[in-house]
């Protein structure tokens, strides 16, 4: 077994820490990893594709357990929709793999690049979550390893304890080495998009809370840099599945060389030089003029076709886009804020961030439900996402003004996401959670990992 020392970073590029690094191909390799841990009195973690914005899948001076290695897709049932596959399977895997057949994963992340261990973990959820909950909802059944070297099968109703808090469990009590899913069924490779602009965030959150329970997919882009009376302006976007013989070719829009992303823009520019281009623009002004272009763009309201991929995938068009943040980096702030007391939090939130100067460069807002899961970050309310630029000039202003945000959240009965906050302490953690589910959480993994090998640099942070 290879074990490389590497620096490793989290998705902004504003986080970084030195590990140990192991990519394991085999369950025995995962035990011989647990049992190196606790030989060397070194922490471990798992990390599927780095793509959690904070440090959920670092471990300053611990092992890294790159999970990446274990990437097949071992079972595919066309009939019943019934997939099986190894953690480190990525979800472009998993839909480039379904789709054709007329299936699309049921729930996925803003980006295809996430591996369904990654998923898990954190039970991601999508532009769906108020409809269908989050992706744990969806698994049939995992298998997964504990530090005791115990190789579990959960289910909603087999070591139910377990398969409600592994998923949601940020892999801090143990790694999932198999998952089964259920996909959901498609009659067409295309989406039917309504897209609405919305003046202010009033109109904005009416319209995310009225317009849902006629869609399958909701999701709104918040305009951060807007003051006065066009705070929280933005556009809604809202799909739904095409009908049986809505499409009158789905064979032909469900091909995967339909669904994928261009590689080149306007045919001409590399993808991957894009990023390049949009570095001038990621600062104030640059952010105001783009935005205010792509608001008067949204004018009037009109409705479209769009593939799953694209419309899903959008941030995945410009490969490495968040180089284009600079060298400190982008973080990104998620609150989860239930319906009634979201419009004052936000507004609020908004406005101390155009005072601060430090205006959010992309805000993104979803709908959500509650779930059952042990570490849930989902509220019956809105989620918004605004990512800020981090640089050594507003580093001390940025952290203390989200220390205000994490208050008016809190105020609001709000929730955070282990996935992308960095900031979250254990109080503020223990405040939303409510001292009951630390509690029955810190009890599941004394029982699955009674000598505290799994760490990761966000365990240490909010349960340490
Ligand atoms: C552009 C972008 C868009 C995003 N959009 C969304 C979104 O719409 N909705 C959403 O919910 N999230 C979203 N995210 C966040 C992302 O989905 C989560 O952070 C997800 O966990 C990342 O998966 P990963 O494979 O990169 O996992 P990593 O970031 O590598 O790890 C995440 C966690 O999973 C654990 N883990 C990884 N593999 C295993 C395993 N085999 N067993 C046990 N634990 C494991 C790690 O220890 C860590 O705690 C987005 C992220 C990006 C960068």
């Amino acid at each position: 077994m290879q074990k490389n020392f590497t620096k490793l970073e989290n998705f902004g590029h504003s986080l970084s820490a030195p590990s140990y690094l192991i990519q394991p191909t085999t369950i025995d390799e995962i035990n011989e990893a647990f049992a190196l841990a606790k030989k060397s009195g070194l922490a471990i973690s798992a990390r599927g594709a780095g793509r959690s914005y904070n440090d959920a899948a670092l471990i300053g001076g611990g092992i890294i357990l790159d999970m990446q290695g274990m990437n097949a897709i071992t079972e595919w049932d066309s009939a019943t929709g019934l997939i099986t596959a190894q953690p480190g399977v990525t979800l472009e895997q998993v839909w480039q793999k379904v789709e054709p057949d007329g299936w699309w994963p049921p729930v996925v992340s803003g980006t295809m690049t996430t591996t369904l261990g990654g998923c898990l973990a954190a039970n991601v959820h999508g532009k769906n979550n108020f409809k269908v909950g989050p992706i744990g909802e969806h698994v049939v059944e995992f298998t997964a390893i504990l530090p005791t070297g115990a190789e579990i099968t959960c289910s909603q109703k087999k070591n139910g304890d377990l398969f409600y808090s592994m998923i949601s469990g940020f892999g801090m009590l143990g790694i999932f080495t198999s998952v089964t899913m259920q996909m959901k069924r498609i009659y067409s490779g295309l989406l039917s998009v309504d897209a609405q602009p919305s003046r202010n965030l009033h109109e904005h959150l009416t319209s995310l809370l009225d317009d849902a329970p006629n869609y399958d997919y909701i999701v709104g882009w918040l305009d951060g840099t807007a003051g006065g009376k066009s705070l929280g302006r933005g556009q809604i976007h809202a799909a739904r599945y095409l009908n049986e013989g809505e499409d009158p070719n789905p064979q032909e829009t469900m091909k995967l060389s339909n669904q994928m992303l261009p590689p080149r823009i306007f045919g001409v520019i590399p993808k991957s030089l894009l990023h390049y281009f949009m570095s001038p623009f990621v600062n104030n002004l640059g952010v105001w003029a783009v935005n205010t272009a792509k608001y008067i763009a949204s004018l009037p309201k009109h409705t479209f076709r769009e593939s799953h991929a694209a419309f899903h995938f959008l941030l995945d068009y410009v490969p490495d886009w968040e180089y284009a943040y600079g060298r400190g980096g982008l973080i990104e702030y998620q609150s989860f804020v239930p319906k009634e007391t979201a419009e004052d939090a936000w507004k609020e939130m908004l406005q101390l961030s155009l005072r601060t100067g430090l205006p959010t460069y992309l805000g993104v807002t979803k709908r959500h439900r509650p779930d059952k899961f042990l570490l849930t970050h989902a509220v019956d309310g809105f989620s918004l996402a605004m990512d800020f630029k981090v640089t050594d000039n507003n580093r001390v202003k940025l952290g203390s003004m989200l220390q205000e945000f994490d208050r008016i959240v809190l105020q609001a009965g709000g929730k955070f996401y282990f996935a992308k906050n960095s900031e979250t302490t254990a109080e503020t953690a223990q405040a939303f959670y409510g001292k009951e589910t630390i509690a029955k959480f810190k009890k599941l993994k004394k029982r699955c990992d009674p000598h505290g090998l799994l760490e990761s640099d966000l365990y240490r942070r909010i349960f340490g």
